[in-house]
């Protein structure tokens, strides 16, 4: 199939490209690695293609004045995949992006593209909930910061209004004991059931937990029942086998497809909860 007919523009600025994205039908281009797809499928048919890709300022890593680090929307899976600073400070972010699809996707896909694309099984949007990361846009109304937390709402879903534009996101300080584990399905080398894990310890014992779940359950979200069995406990393996057992199956809308069913995607939640617990615990 071909995509319909569409305008096209490439801003020079930030404000330029909210304006342009105003207009009726318009849709943001980054990497065009999801959209462009969509469009030769006819799942997407913008009637202006605003492409983000001139606005240099947004891409690239940069420390934060307050701790951790800053990264731009703009900037490729390609990049990250093979930066120090991501595999040193946020291993479950490199580790995300550095099992995923192939050169081609990951020369163009970028951060800020993957996370407002909300596929059920990004690997990404996993690693920015466990790492409590968060997103800067800004749109017709101004800047607003959203935590990862709030951002991902329902399947293919986010908390985005018309014509905003993610331009970064945010990471804390805290993300060196993270880590991803992914159980790909075979055929298109997406997430059947992908996990991130972070944990803060003090004195022993987790301080702070956030868990993560995407590609197995309708959207990526956070485990708060897994998390709350883990924070203030010494992290054993016996704590981190009950800790993984509270997934939440009954309360998660898990997936049956043509790929697995509902209940191997619950069963392989546990298995990896328990996977990445054990590599940070
Ligand atoms: C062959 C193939 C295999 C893949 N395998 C995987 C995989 O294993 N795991 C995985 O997680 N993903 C996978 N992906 C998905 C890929 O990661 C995403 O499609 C990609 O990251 C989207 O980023 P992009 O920059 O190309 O966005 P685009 O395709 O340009 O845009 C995607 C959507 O986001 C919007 N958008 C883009 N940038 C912004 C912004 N800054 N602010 C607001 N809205 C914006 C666009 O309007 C569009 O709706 C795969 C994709 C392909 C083609």
């Amino acid at each position: 199939m071909y995509p319909k007919p569409f305008d096209y523009v490439m801003p020079a600025t930030l404000d330029e490209a909210i304006q342009k994205l105003q207009q009726d039908k318009a849709m943001a281009l980054a990497g065009g690695s999801g959209l462009v797809p969509a469009m030769s499928l006819g799942r997407a048919a913008p009637a202006l293609l605003v492409d983000l890709r001139q606005l240099a300022d947004l891409a690239g890593l940069a420390p934060r004045p307050e701790g951790g680090w800053r990264i731009g929307a703009l900037t490729t899976y390609a990049t990250l995949a093979t930066s120090q600073t991501l595999q040193e400070n946020y291993p479950a972010l490199a580790e995300a992006i550095q099992g995923l699809s192939d050169p081609a996707v990951r020369n163009r896909a970028t951060l800020g593209g993957a996370l407002a694309e909300a596929h059920p099984a990004s690997d990404v949007a996993a690693a920015v909930l466990a790492l409590k990361a968060t997103l800067q846009v800004r749109g017709p109304a101004g800047a607003r910061a959203i935590p990862a937390a709030e951002f991902f709402t329902g399947p293919g879903q986010t908390a985005l209004k018309a014509a905003e534009i993610i331009y970064a996101v945010d990471l804390p300080a805290a993300g060196k004991a993270s880590a991803y584990e992914k159980f790909k399905n075979p055929a298109s080398g997406y997430a059947l059931c992908g996990v991130a894990v972070c944990l803060e310890k003090a004195g022993g014992k987790i301080v702070g937990a956030q868990v993560a779940l995407t590609g197995a359950a309708d959207y990526p979200q956070r485990l708060a029942d897994v998390e709350a069995a883990l924070v203030g406990q010494v992290p054993t393996a016996a704590r981190v086998s009950v800790a993984a057992a509270q997934i939440g199956a009954a309360r998660l809308n898990f997936v049956t497809d043509l790929a697995a069913s509902a209940a191997y995607r619950a069963h392989l939640a546990e298995v990896l909860v328990k996977r990445a617990l054990a590599r940070v615990a």
